[in-house]
């Protein structure tokens, strides 16, 4: 590529006819929309944006990328925090055309194009009573998601997204395919279940799906003074609630939302979003001990179809809004902990910033900490801080709440945080969430992606054969 040629130049002369997806630069209209991702403080300008329709031009795009010594960045639904799906002068590898969708109701699968969202997932397994594990807002990609964990309103009864996963197809930094299960390239398939974007490109997953249809959700909320007493309740009670029951702690601001009552919005609050997979008599049941804890303002949980439940968020949560994150996971919530987070919800600086304590615990923990690379399986909570506005002005200000916050609460954690719930926090990050796994990690990289082409995401370095 001489100095003249631009990179989409460059890629339409080499790719040509056979590239049957869409090749953007920055010299094209449309560039600026295919550029953007969900977290606007994220301002990347790559030197071509190829958007895939097939897994031959995915291939095709991985050499183009290797070839030209381009960073490249593999872009599901464009969600990442830390703005891994794109990057400044490289490749991105668009994948939301791949975005197919079928089930199989008899065996309870679903198998879905590497670039989907989970709305999409959600739609066709409602059409036959059934649900896969995934996060709680709809527009978050399969991809990104499904390869780091998938921590979300059913983790406690069906597991993380990546223990439902029951096979990958995948491209390879060589650019050859494979497919990825228990029984076939199966370090591959282990590394898949966690270890991100770092050793292929996937352009199909199938997943299990598990029966689900109407479920009991909504949340309870209580004055923002209650937060001390309410969080020690929660941690005892969601350690032994049936497995149905799904319910992540926050402290948060009650939007004005029109299902929310009026008189609430805008009221700083701490709360539990529930979901019970199972009947009103079974919810009713296992959320008697609720009505006893300090004096709730709302307790709003009733019928409401899975897909609902996962895109309630999607409005409150749109693109283009500006995000901070940290993360670690928590193996135990001493009081002392508990006080921080009280501290930190005086000061929840916008409407949109939070605090999530997500329940790992119950068939999360049925799987051992080395059986997938999702490393801290005995740790009981997955937290993040989120420090969320749509003012580009107010961006020093939630990262500074969301960074003081993280400093006073991280000496409680468990050392390592959830990968997809970071943003790039360099190496030793990565390394401690991965924990014991890291090494193996390594040497799966190093057997898979030796020279590291795939290493815009959480990096795990390649350790040489
Ligand atoms: C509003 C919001 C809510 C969220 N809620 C949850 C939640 O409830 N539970 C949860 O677990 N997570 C949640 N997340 C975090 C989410 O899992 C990560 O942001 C994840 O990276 C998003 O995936 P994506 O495909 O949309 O991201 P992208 O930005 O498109 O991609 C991120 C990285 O994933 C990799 N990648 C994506 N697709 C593929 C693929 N097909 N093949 C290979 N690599 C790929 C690449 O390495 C890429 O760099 C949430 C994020 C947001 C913004």
């Amino acid at each position: 590529m001489s100095m003249q040629t631009t990179a989409a130049q460059a890629a339409r002369q080499e790719l040509g006819g056979a590239f049957s997806g869409t090749l953007v630069g920055p010299e094209d209209s449309g560039y600026d929309e295919a550029r953007t991702v969900y977290n606007a403080m994220i301002d990347r300008r790559p030197a071509l944006i190829a958007r895939c329709a097939t897994t031959a031009d995915v291939a095709a795009t991985i050499g183009f990328a290797r070839d030209h010594d381009l960073l490249l960045a593999i872009r599901g639904g464009g969600h990442n925090g830390g703005g891994l799906g794109v990057v400044d002068d490289g490749v991105v590898l668009d994948l939301a055309s791949l975005n197919s969708v079928s089930v199989d109701p008899a065996k309870r699968t679903v198998t879905a194009g590497g670039g989907c969202v989970w709305n999409q997932v959600d739609a066709a397994t409602h059409e036959h009573g059934l649900a896969v594990p995934c996060g709680i807002i709809s527009s978050t990609g399969v991809g990104g998601l499904a390869l780091g964990g998938g921590i979300g309103h059913l983790s406690r009864g069906c597991g993380l997204t990546i223990d439902n996963l029951l096979a990958a197809d995948v491209i390879l930094a060589d650019g050859s395919e494979a497919r990825a299960s228990a029984d076939e390239n199966t370090d591959l398939f282990w590394a898949l279940r966690g270890g991100g974007g770092n050793f292929g490109v996937v352009t199909s997953f199938t997943f299990r799906a598990h029966p689900c249809s109407i479920v009991q959700a909504g949340p309870t909320f209580w004055p923002l003074e209650q937060t001390a007493d309410v969080m020690r309740w929660w941690r005892e009670f969601i350690a032994q609630a049936p497995r149905e029951l799904g319910g992540f702690f926050a402290t948060m601001t009650v939007p004005p939302a029109d299902f929310l009552p009026a008189e609430l919005h805008f009221r700083k609050v701490c709360g539990v979003i529930w979901c019970y997979n199972g009947d009103e008599a079974g919810a009713a049941e296992a959320l008697a001990p609720v009505h006893e804890v300090g004096t709730p303002l709302l307790h709003g949980v009733g019928p409401a179809p899975m897909p609902a439940l996962n895109s309630l968020f999607d409005g409150l949560y749109c693109p283009g809004l500006q995000w901070y994150w940290r993360a670690d996971f928590v193996k135990e919530l001493p009081d002392a902990a508990i006080a921080q987070h009280v501290a930190f919800a005086e000061k929840l600086p916008t409407l949109h910033s939070s605090m999530h304590m997500y329940p790992i615990n119950g068939a999360v923990q049925d799987v051992g900490n080395a059986e997938t690379p999702f490393a801290y399986r005995d740790a009981d909570f997955a937290e993040v801080i989120i420090g969320v506005d749509p003012d580009p002005a107010n961006a020093a200000l939630i990262r500074d709440w969301t960074v003081d916050y993280w400093d006073a609460t991280h000496p409680y954690s468990a050392g390592g945080a959830y990968v997809n719930f970071m943003m790039d926090e360099g190496h030793a990050r990565v390394q401690a969430s991965y924990g014991d796994n890291y090494a193996r990690l390594t040497k799966i990289k190093g057997a898979v992606d030796p020279n590291n082409v795939f290493r815009v995401n959480q990096n795990i370095e390649p350790k040489a054969a």
